[in-house]
């Protein structure tokens, strides 16, 4: 059970907490935060700070731009100490929360929100999902003026050991952090590219999951500022190497049992889990739009970087969008593949949850498993095998989301409204700018 505000407060004044901060995402997965002193600390824990909510991505609503944050106490935590000069002054503790308006009803447009009407969902048929969660990112030099570059100055790939690995005890000194936030950390590696790290949390409940991502990605960067790196979750920030991904490893319990597992079915997987991949599967074009949200997602999905291009799923190969590992027992489990960590999680899971729940109830066949290297299947294979493409760009991911009405219904009308208006406005940017490798491609040819 969540602590009380009381036990709250005592353990913001044990801990010699001077600044709280009332963390929210915008629709983007942007952490906002609204930090205040210990005078407002009462005021703060039930729910009595408002805030101006037209200037939030997202948000924007002027007629009833004010909103209240309204804490989940079982979210609070103190944050560790970053940096030396920070001191016993500077201690800061967080509380995630949700976004209500003025009335005290939730705010459509808080992607929390859009995820928990999801997990709603879910328990009105007995059903929790359950998500592990496998960030990969870079960590990139900073050039003379402080700024980021894609210089990685690291030669080491997938499971090196020092001293290949820079990024080792800054990586290492990431994951310290994080378990003294108190997340549970299975394990941190170096990954296939060079500069790239990926750490991965024990699987949790979905709300927990996205809080847990979000603050992680804060906590990745700050550290390594401290080190004077700069950790970057963009999905393809290098041509020619692996980019990103974010892997979730789902599974749905009903009364602590995975309900994905059954001893006498093909893989030992239950009708409720085929049904689940099924639905993944089909709601996949719709879904992309929120897991992959941004221009650079789509350099990430192409064929040869060990990340998805095609519908389909396996028990063994990882180009498939939804791989199934080994483990059975209540370890059952799809991976999906097809996220990255620039994804809002709140949004992503909830469109996950949605696709799965959707295809539990239409009961949702997926096509035959495919257990071979799909990058290297013809075209004509893949017709035969039922294999479709994913959206090849940011552009066709919108259009799809707008056309998937299980996808579309489970962001809500509000959410849906402003996400799209957002993002085609960004690819519209896109589009319009000339890129160099047209100039390289095109200025002395034509
Ligand atoms: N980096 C790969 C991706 O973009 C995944 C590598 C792996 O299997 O962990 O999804
Ligand atoms: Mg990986
Ligand atoms: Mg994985």
């Amino acid at each position: 059970p969540p602590p009380t505000q009381a036990r709250v407060l005592e353990l913001l004044q044990e801990g010699r907490v001077n600044f709280l901060r009332l963390q929210f995402t915008d629709i983007l997965g942007t952490i906002k935060n609204i930090e205040v002193p210990r005078s407002q600390f009462e005021k703060a824990l039930s729910g009595g700070v408002m805030f101006d909510g037209s200037s939030i991505q997202g948000f924007t609503r002027i007629e009833e731009s004010d909103m209240l944050l309204a804490p989940d106490l079982s979210t609070f935590l103190i944050y560790p100490q970053f940096s030396r000069e920070e001191g016993e002054r500077g201690k800061v503790a967080r509380i995630i929360c949700d976004v209500n308006l003025p009335s005290g009803e939730p705010f459509p447009g808080d992607p929390r929100f859009v995820l928990k009407r999801q997990i709603a969902r879910a328990a009105e048929a007995g059903l929790t999902l359950y998500a592990g969660t496998e960030p990969e990112f870079f960590l990139f030099e900073r050039g003379e003026d402080g700024r980021g570059t894609t210089r990685t100055g690291d030669h080491a790939g997938y499971f090196d050991l020092a001293p290949l690995d820079k990024g080792e005890r800054l990586r290492r000194e990431i994951a310290n952090k994080l378990v003294e936030m108190g997340f549970e950390i299975e394990g941190a590696h170096h990954e296939a590219a060079p500069g790239q790290h990926e750490i991965d949390f024990r699987y949790q409940d979905a709300l927990a999951a996205a809080d847990a991502i979000s603050t992680f990605k804060f906590v990745v960067k700050r550290v390594a500022l401290e080190y004077g790196l700069l950790a970057s979750f963009l999905p393809k920030p290098v041509a020619g190497v692996n980019g990103s991904g974010l892997h979730v490893h789902l599974s749905l319990f009903r009364d602590g049992h995975n309900t994905f597992h059954d001893p006498a079915g093909e893989f030992e997987l239950s009708e409720t889990a085929l049904h689940f991949i099924g639905g993944l599967l089909e709601h996949s074009p719709g879904i992309c739009a929120l897991t992959n949200p941004t221009v650079n997602s789509f350099k990430r999905l192409v064929p040869g970087f060990e990340a998805p291009v095609n519908v389909a799923w396996s028990t063994s190969n990882r180009s498939a969008l939804v791989r199934v590992p080994a483990k059975r027992g209540n370890s059952t489990r799809a991976e999906f593949r097809l996220p990255d960590p620039s994804c809002n999680p709140y949004l992503a899971l909830a469109v996950m949850l949605a696709a799965g729940l959707d295809g539990i109830e239409q009961k949702t066949v997926p096509p035959p498993a495919i257990q071979r290297n799909i990058y290297q299947m013809t075209v004509r294979e893949k017709r035969h095998h039922r294999v479709r493409e994913l959206p090849r760009d940011l552009y066709d991911a919108l259009d799809s989301l707008e056309r998937d009405e299980v996808i579309s219904a489970a962001l809500g009308n509000h959410a849906l409204e402003h996400y799209l208006r957002a993002k085609r406005a960004e690819w519209r940017n896109y589009a319009a700018v000339v890129h160099p490798w047209e100039i390289e491609q095109y200025l002395d040819l034509v």
